[in-house]
């Protein structure tokens, strides 16, 4: 979907994008809550918090 208002706050995500409340889920893209410029921002924010969110997951699973 395109960027919209709401989505999962900054505060409730650790600092590998896991969800403090979930430990083992991961939040990424437009799951999350920002507000972004348009113009090509919102791919690469979604394609750089992905790529975090992955990196989470396999530290999560000790892999
Ligand atoms: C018309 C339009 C033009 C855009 N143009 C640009 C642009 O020029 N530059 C730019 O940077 N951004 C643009 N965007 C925004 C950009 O496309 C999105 O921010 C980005 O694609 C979001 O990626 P995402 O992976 O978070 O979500 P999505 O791309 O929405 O991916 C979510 C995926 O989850 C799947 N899914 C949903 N529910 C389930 C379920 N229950 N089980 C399994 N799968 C499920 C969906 O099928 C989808 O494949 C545009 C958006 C739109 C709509």
């Amino acid at each position: 979907a395109i960027s919209s208002a709401g989505g999962i706050s900054f505060d409730e995500l650790d600092d590998h994008f896991m969800l403090r409340k979930l430990p083992g889920t991961f939040a990424a893209g437009e799951m999350l809550d920002w507000e972004a410029p348009t113009g090509g921002y919102l791919l690469q924010a979604s394609f750089a918090t992905g790529a975090a969110a992955g990196k989470g997951a396999l530290k999560w699973l000790n892999l």
